[in-house]
């Protein structure tokens, strides 16, 4: 028989285990034996987004372009935990930037995303981050980051309605000074396909 306990040195898992017995469960029964092992392993990967650096995700993938039009990636899926319950919250993120000169590759996008969902988060700060993270590393005339998301900790709570969502959105540059460009971002991303 493998051992209940949790391998020794995974401080994750052993806290597990003491938060087991504490809602009244018996870590050692069958059913949970190897389940610190695997929160562990599950919460380290769902938090791997702690010390990447954004510059270093998109450092090979910018190219300078004389494209000058508007960039949009619609429909990012994200999960993350929210950092006052670390309970997750999910959805889509809809990604606009003017280049100014780069671009980035497009799969950058949605990697970038991950690293920042991938931390305790709430998700003004995650939206914020990801358009700052954008604006610092292509300098573009103007980047919206719109964050369409459910949260569990409502929803499973009874604070909210299930299937309400949550949308935030940060825009910077011309995104914020001209009312245009905000609305032809944003009329892409309600646009349907
Ligand atoms: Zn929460």
């Amino acid at each position: 028989m493998a051992s209940p306990k949790p391998e020794p040195g995974d401080a994750i898992a052993e806290l597990v285990e003491s938060l087991l017995a504490e809602l009244g469960e018996d870590p050692s029964r069958q059913g949970l034996k190897a389940t610190p092992g695997r929160v562990s392993r599950a919460m380290r990967e769902l938090t791997d987004g702690y010390g990447v650096k954004p510059e270093d995700i998109v450092a090979d993938a910018v190219f300078d372009q004389d494209y000058d039009e508007m960039v949009v990636v619609k429909d990012i899926p994200f999960y993350s935990l929210c950092e006052h319950h670390m309970l997750p919250f999910f959805g889509q993120v809809h990604v606009g930037y003017l280049p100014k000169g780069k671009v980035v590759g497009l799969s950058k996008i949605p990697r970038l995303v991950e690293v920042f969902s991938h931390r305790l988060q709430i998700q003004e700060q995650m939206t914020r981050q990801i358009a700052e993270a954008l604006n610092s590393t292509l300098a573009p005339r103007g980047v919206g980051v719109v964050v369409e998301a459910r949260h569990l900790c409502m929803e499973m709570r009874g604070v909210e309605t299930p299937g309400g969502r949550m949308i935030t959105s940060c825009m910077l540059g011309t995104f914020r000074r001209d009312p245009r460009t905000r609305a032809e971002f944003l009329d892409l991303v309600r646009r349907s396909a």
